[in-house]
């Protein structure tokens, strides 16, 4: 495994960063998690675009140009020979002192790590997961504004602890007026009567890249879409519900707080969306 550190190709022993790194002490950095299919970097741009735009929105200066940070990247995924699978890419502010002032950490630290994933089996994709609502709520944007993807995921490890404990593998977050956010790293979709609905950024929901993928792809094959808040009532009532993510692509919930989805299976729109994402992923792609 080559991981790239700071302008060089270091091994996975070699990777460390500084105990002083405001990433580590703070959370103060930023971060993307992107698939590689068939060799091909997928929905690079919007991956670029979405983190140079958090950089941005918290001052962090990022080293390296947007086709020099894309170079890195390909390189990367091409030392490390793989033709599948996840690439991680981590903007901390950079070493400093103890104090928390950006201003100490002059410059940022790059990372990219690449690795194989597969967190759901093919089983799972088919017969869907069971999914508990949780009592963590969403960073509200004026706390911490859910479209920026920064290191700060303690409100997401506290959803992912919870479902630990139910004993799924994904769970639903409410935004602090109860309406529905997205899951611990996965944004959500309900449909109902062929309509597909997912939560607007403003509940709480992270611009996910598969999400826009996913609304792209209703549009072209003629599913009805609606940006629109809705509650856990919605959620139990809905004829079929899915997370989607980068890691996850479009997974099926088969039931939500024991309430059983549709026909407790994936449904045919979700089984459908899947079909549709799976054909793009290979040609849309960076390399
Ligand atoms: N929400 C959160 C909180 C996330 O961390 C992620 C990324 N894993 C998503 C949604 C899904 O976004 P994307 O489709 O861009 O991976």
């Amino acid at each position: 495994q080559v991981i790239y550190l700071d302008g060089k190709y270091v091994s996975k022993e070699d990777a460390k960063v500084s105990v002083f790194d405001h990433g580590f002490l703070y959370g103060d950095g930023i971060f993307e998690g992107i698939r590689i299919y068939s060799g091909n970097i997928f929905k690079c741009k919007e991956h670029l675009d979405r983190l140079y735009d958090s950089a941005k929105s918290i001052m962090l200066e990022i080293p390296l140009s947007y086709a020099e940070m894309q170079a890195a990247l390909i390189e990367t995924v091409r030392r490390n020979e793989l033709q599948d699978g996840y690439i991680r890419l981590v903007v901390s502010r950079g070493p400093g002192d103890l104090g928390l002032d950006p201003r100490r950490s002059p410059v940022a630290s790059v990372l990219i790590i690449v690795e194989q994933l597969a967190i759901y089996s093919e089983e799972a994709y088919v017969n869907g997961l069971k999914t508990v609502s949780v009592s963590t709520r969403r960073n509200v944007p004026d706390a911490l504004n859910p479209k920026i993807k920064s290191l700060n995921y303690l409100n997401n490890i506290l959803v992912k602890i919870q479902a630990n404990l139910a004993g799924v593998g994904e769970a639903i977050m409410l935004n602090s007026q109860g309406y529905v956010a997205e899951g611990s790293s996965d944004n959500i979709f309900i449909i109902k009567r062929g309509v597909v609905y997912t939560p607007p950024c403003y509940c709480g929901a992270l611009e996910g890249i598969t999400r826009a993928a996913i609304i792209e792809i209703c549009e072209r094959v003629g599913y009805k879409v609606k940006e629109e808040p809705f509650t856990l009532h919605d959620v139990y009532v809905a004829d079929e519900v899915f997370f989607t993510g980068t890691a996850a692509e479009v997974i099926a919930v088969r039931e939500v707080d024991a309430r059983t989805i549709g026909e407790g299976k994936a449904g045919p729109i979700t089984t459908h969306l899947l079909k549709e994402f799976r054909s793009i992923v290979s040609v849309d792609g960076e390399q």
